[in-house]
C-alpha cells in the first residue's frame, strides 16, 4: 500500500440500516492500487440478498426523512460537509490508492465534492413549490414539491467522491433516502465518505450503500431496477450500461438521471489566444489522466494557426510528469486498470494505421517510478480524421488527437457528428461566432474560452447518447423531487 490510510475511515463493510455489515454471503473483492495493480484492501462482494435488504431499510426509513423539516435535514448535511473537508488528506489518499489520482488532484477532489454537499444542504432550505393564480373564483390551487421517493445511485470508479456527493447530496436534501452502489475499482472513498455521513447523524436506514465486483454489479443493480419502491435511478457511467437501466427500469416507470459517455469537441479558431487555448485544453485534457467524461476527445485547430497551436500543445504535454500518487511531482498517475491502458493503445494504434502521427508520447511507460504496467504517456496526434476510433468514441486517457479545418460550417458539422453531446469547447474571440457556436454545438455543456467548467452552482448533464437529467445547481434537486398540485375548490 503506496500510502498510509486512516483506518478510521475504511470500516470495509456494507452499511444498512445504521449497521456496517458483511456481504449475505460473506464474499469479498480485492481492492486494487492502479499503481501497482496490489491488492490493498477489500470490500463486500454483495449480492441480491444484500441489494434487497438495502431497498427495505430505505423504504422503512422515508417517512420519517421525508417528514425531518428540511432545515434539519440540511444541518445534518452541513455536518456532512464540514467532517468531508475536515478529512480532505485522509479522503484524499484513499481516492489516490485505489483510483491513482495524483494527491493535490486526489485532495482537489474533496474539496469539489464537498461544494455540492454544501450547495446542496443550502439548496434543502429553498424547495418552495408555487401559489398558482386560479383561473377560476373559489379555488385556491398549490404547486408543492415533494421527495420521489427510495433512488438508487449507481457511480463510476473515476471521480469516487464527487459522484457520490453530486448524487446522495441533493437526494438527502430533498428528503429521499437512498440505496447506491459504487464502482467496483473505488468502493473504499465511498463507503468513507458515508461514515462520515453516519458521524454527522444521517438516521439509520435514510443512507444504505453495498459494493460489490463487476461480476455482481449487474445482481445487485437488477434488484433494485425490478422493485417498484425504488422510485429513481441516478446513473453515471457507460452509455450501453445506461441505456439498459433505462429499458430494464420501464417496467416500474422510474424517473432516471443518466450521465454517460461523452466525445467533447475541443476547437480553436484562428482568431482565438492561442495560449489561453493551450492552457484550457491541458485542463480540459489531462485531469484525471484524461479520465473524464467532459475530457475533449476531439481537437479541431483551424488551419492558420495549426502549427502554432501544435507546437506549444507538444511542449506542455511532454513536459508532464507521470508517476505515482506517492510522487508530489506527478501531475499523470496510472489509468485505472489493464483494461483501460489496452483501449487507449488500441485507439492509438488505429490512429496511426490510418494516417495519424505521433507528435510526442504514443507509448506506455514503465521505468523507475512507474513501476506497474498501467501508465500511458501523454500523447498528442496529429492528422486525426472522423474514421479512427478515437474519434469515435472516449478514449478516456492522456491521448490528445489534433485535426485540421477550414471553416466553421465544416467544424461545426464534424463536431456534432457524434451521437454523443456532453460537453464541447471552442476558443474564439469574435463574439458573434461566440453565439453563434454556443447555439450550433449540439450538446448540454459548452465551454466558451474556458477549459475547467464543472462547479456546484452550473447544472451538468448531456443530450443525446451522453443521457439526461442535471446535477448541480437548483435544477439538481430537481431530478430528486415530483410536483404534487393541491387544489382546493368551495371557498367562495
Ligand atoms: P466503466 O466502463 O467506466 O466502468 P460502466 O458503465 O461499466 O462504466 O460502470 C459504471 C457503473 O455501472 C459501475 O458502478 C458498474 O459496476 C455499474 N455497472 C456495470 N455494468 C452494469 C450492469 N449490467 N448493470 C448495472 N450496473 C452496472
Amino acid at each position: 500500500m503506496p500510502l498510509s490510510l486512516n483506518q478510521h475511515l475504511l470500516p470495509g463493510r456494507n452499511f444498512v440500516g445504521g449497521e456496517w455489515c458483511s456481504a449475505a454471503d460473506d464474499r469479498t473483492v480485492a481492492v486494487v492500487d492502479p499503481a501497482t495493480e496490489e491488492a490493498f484492501a477489500t470490500a463486500p462482494d454483495s449480492g441480491a440478498a444484500d441489494a434487497l435488504r438495502a431497498v427495505d431499510a430505505a423504504h422503512a426509513a422515508f417517512p420519517a426523512w421525508r417528514k425531518t423539516p428540511a432545515k434539519q435535514r440540511a444541518q445534518i448535511i452541513k455536518r456532512w460537509n464540514d467532517l468531508v473537508v475536515s478529512h480532505q488528506e485522509d479522503l484524499g489518499r484513499l481516492i489516490s490508492s485505489e483510483q491513482g489520482k495524483p494527491l493535490a488532484e486526489a485532495k482537489g477532489e474533496v474539496l469539489y465534492a464537498a461544494s455540492y454537499i454544501e450547495w446542496f444542504a443550502e439548496e434543502a432550505t429553498r424547495a418552495d413549490g408555487d401559489v398558482i393564480a386560479a383561473p377560476v373564483q373559489g379555488r385556491r390551487m398549490l404547486a408543492l414539491r415533494e421527495p420521489v421517493g427510495v433512488i438508487a445511485a449507481i457511480t463510476p470508479w473515476n471521480f469516487p467522491a464527487a459522484m457520490i456527493a453530486r448524487k446522495i447530496a441533493p437526494a438527502l436534501a430533498a428528503g429521499c433516502t437512498v440505496v447506491c452502489k459504487p464502482a467496483e475499482d473505488t468502493p473504499l472513498t465511498s463507503l468513507a465518505l458515508v461514515k462520515l455521513a453516519q458521524e454527522a447523524g444521517v438516521p439509520p436506514g435514510v443512507l444504505n450503500i453495498v459494493t460489490a465486483s463487476r461480476d455482481r454489479a449487474a445482481e445487485v443493480v437488477d434488484v433494485w431496477l425490478d422493485d417498484a419502491r425504488v422510485r429513481k435511478i441516478t446513473f453515471t457511467g457507460s452509455t450501453p450500461v445506461g441505456k439498459h437501466l433505462a429499458r430494464r427500469s420501464a417496467g416500474t416507470l422510474k424517473k432516471l438521471s443518466l450521465e454517460l459517455g461523452g466525445n467533447a469537441p475541443f476547437i480553436v479558431f484562428d482568431d482565438a489566444d492561442l495560449d489561453a487555448a493551450v492552457d484550457g485544453l491541458m485542463a480540459a485534457k489531462f485531469r484525471n489522466g484524461g479520465q473524464t467524461c467532459v475530457s475533449p476527445n476531439r481537437i479541431y485547430v483551424q488551419d492558420k494557426v495549426h502549427d502554432a497551436f501544435v507546437d506549444k500543445l507538444a511542449a506542455r504535454v511532454g513536459a508532464l510528469v507521470v508517476g505515482p500518487a506517492t510522487d508530489p511531482a506527478a501531475q499523470i498517475g496510472p489509468m485505472i486498470n489493464a483494461r483501460a491502458v489496452d483501449k487507449i493503445e488500441r485507439h492509438v494504434q488505429d490512429a496511426l494505421s490510418r494516417g495519424a502521427r505521433v507528435v510526442v508520447g504514443g507509448q506506455r511507460v514503465r521505468n523507475a517510478q512507474c513501476t506497474g504496467p498501467n501508465y500511458y504517456a501523454p500523447t498528442v496526434l496529429v492528422n486525426a480524421d472522423a474514421s479512427m476510433q478515437c474519434s469515435c468514441e472516449e478514449t478516456f486517457g492522456p491521448v490528445a488527437p489534433v485535426t485540421r479545418f477550414d471553416t466553421e460550417a465544416d467544424v461545426v458539422e464534424a463536431a456534432n457528428a457524434t451521437p454523443f453531446g456532453l460537453a464541447a469547447y471552442f476558443y474564439s474571440n469574435d463574439v458573434r461566432r461566440i453565439w453563434r457556436l454556443a447555439d450550433a454545438l449540439e450538446t448540454g455543456i459548452v465551454g466558451v474560452n474556458e477549459g475547467a467548467l464543472a462547479a456546484e452552482a452550473a447544472p451538468f448533464g448531456g443530450v443525446k447518447d451522453s443521457g439526461y437529467g442535471r446535477e448541480g445547481s437548483r435544477h439538481g434537486l430537481d431530478e430528486y423531487m415530483h410536483i404534487k398540485y393541491v387544489c382546493q375548490g368551495q371557498l367562495d
